[in-house]
């Protein structure tokens, strides 16, 4: 998911629109925007699809007005698609209206909610989310930030997220700091604007200046006073999710100090270096695989051409619910462009192998189109693991690294070789001399099976870790 906060400038919501529209990568599924006005009124507005379907009338957008908002892209990993699911979530306290965005996945979501279901709780929706409202609407404490805290203290999982209400905007992430947070100033620095956002992409499309990461484990609360930083929790070491900067993340967006480009492009040419093979041209798969395959290129010196062309009006295929529309979906979004590809060793380059449908019909495709050889390189270790924490990864008994090794692989996907980045050689090109198995400094849980948060829910599921 994607969420943006903005603290006291005109046009909020607006403002919060343009900065769902950057993180729209992180969820197509549906957006929302709760809006406080200046008559301290919340308003909110949500809908299913992409953020122009939802917010780009001037209807919707005058019924949200204020200089403060929170909004969310939603990408499902728990609950069903309804419009009650829609985040930002909204409730009623004792001590006023509080929205809340959460990007990431508890994990010990339906453990806390049966207990909170028994005393009385009634859930309004099927999202683990729904958790923070609850825990925060009992807790015992009398101000609300520390009844956040309490609440935190109490989750397990991934998290980052944005809460407002009348009197504050807080931004907060997990200790370990699996999903990114970021936070950004707008304006001159007297006139106190400010902008919690998913990834720093949101915070050009606003102009605001990016001030520094939300850190793990840390809480920013934003009021009248200024911003102030609460750490409730032990320091330990962080785990930001690599597969942010293989895959998920916008290119273009700065995570902890490192555009996310810079590293794909670092990836394709450790690949280059661990795995070359002789070949006439390199062809991305796009636009995941791009990136990399121009590291790839630049390292072995072999020549860059988009052999593949993208049709860029069909949605991110893995987000369709069924495979048979995955399928589809796949043939819709790729094109062989052939003179590229036509009696030439060519060497594909994407950012990942979930189930192997992409790469399968990819590689049928470029034969088909003429292709002499076709060698398969990965710019991810093999996934081998469900995540549970916040990326949409299907059950192992779905994931094909999990089921098959490398040599299987590339005889099931039709390619003449087929190789990945080594784990070690993702983390040197995140600049270590390897991964510290002692004390790994990402979450890479889905290529080593490494679950450095405990999956509380799934006591009793062996089979789905
Ligand atoms: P597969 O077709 O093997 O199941 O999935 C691999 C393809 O899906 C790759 O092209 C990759 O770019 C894309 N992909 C990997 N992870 C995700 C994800 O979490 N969400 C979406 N939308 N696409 C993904
Ligand atoms: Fe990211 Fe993989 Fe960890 Fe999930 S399991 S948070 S996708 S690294
Ligand atoms: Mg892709």
């Amino acid at each position: 998911c994607g969420v943006v906060g903005i603290w006291n400038a005109a046009d909020a919501a607006a403002l919060a629109a343009l900065g769902l529209h950057a993180l729209q990568h992180r969820g197509q599924e549906a957006a929302g925007i709760v809006a406080l006005s200046e008559k301290g009124e919340f308003n909110a507005h949500r809908g299913q699809g992409l953020v122009g379907d939802t917010f780009s009338s001037a209807k919707v957008m005058a019924g949200l007005p204020g200089r403060t908002a929170v909004g969310h892209n939603r990408y499902a990993t728990t609950g069903e698609t309804a419009l009650r699911n829609v985040q930002p979530l909204y409730a009623e306290f004792e001590f006023g209206g509080l929205a809340v965005a959460h990007n990431g996945n508890l994990t010990n979501a339906n453990v806390l909610k049966r207990a909170l279901v028994r005393r009385g709780c009634l859930f309004q929706s099927t999202t683990d989310s729904e958790v923070f409202i609850h825990l925060i609407a009992i807790s015992l404490y009398a101000n609300v930030i520390d009844r956040l805290i309490d609440a935190l203290k109490q989750v397990q999982g991934a998290y980052s997220l944005i809460a407002l209400h009348d009197g504050a905007m807080i931004g907060a992430r997990d200790p370990l700091g699996v999903r990114p947070l970021v936070l950004g100033r707008l304006g001159p620095a007297e006139g106190g604007s400010w902008v919690l956002a998913s990834e720093t992409c949101a915070l050009d499309i606003v102009g605001a200046d990016f001030v520094r990461d939300v850190e793990p484990g840390e809480l920013v609360v934003i009021d009248h006073n200024g911003l102030r930083s609460i750490r409730p929790f032990g320091r330990v070491q962080s785990r930001f999710c690599i597969f942010e900067y293989i895959y998920f993340a916008r290119p273009d967006s700065v995570v902890e100090g490192t555009n996310v480009y810079e590293v794909r492009k670092r990836i394709g040419a450790e690949l280059s270096r661990e795995s070359g093979v002789e070949a006439d041209v390199i062809v991305p798969v796009p636009d995941s695989g791009v990136p990399a395959a121009m590291g790839y290129a630049a390292e072995s010196g072999i020549p860059f051409e988009l052999g593949i062309i993208r049709n860029h009006y069909v949605g991110r295929t893995f987000i369709e619910p069924t495979d048979q529309i995955r399928n589809l979906g796949v043939k819709l979004k790729h094109s062989a462009n052939r003179p590229m590809i036509e009696g030439k060793r060519v060497i594909l380059v994407d950012d990942s192998i979930v189930r192997g449908t992409t790469s399968r019909k990819i590689v049928e495709m470029v034969r088909a189109a003429g292709a002499k050889e076709v060698h398969m390189r990965i710019s991810s270790p093999p996934t081998t693991h469900p995540c549970f924490y916040g990326i949409d990864t299907p059950e192992r008994a779905k994931l094909l690294a999990a089921n098959h090794d490398v040599e299987e692989m590339a005889r099931i996907i039709g390619a003449d070789s087929l190789a990945f980045i080594s784990l070690d050689g993702l983390y040197r090109a995140l600049g270590q001399d390897k991964r510290d198995a002692s004390k790994p400094s990402y979450c890479d849980a889905c290529f080593t099976g490494d679950y450095a948060i405990p999956l509380t829910d799934l006591v009793g599921h062996a089979e789905r870790v």
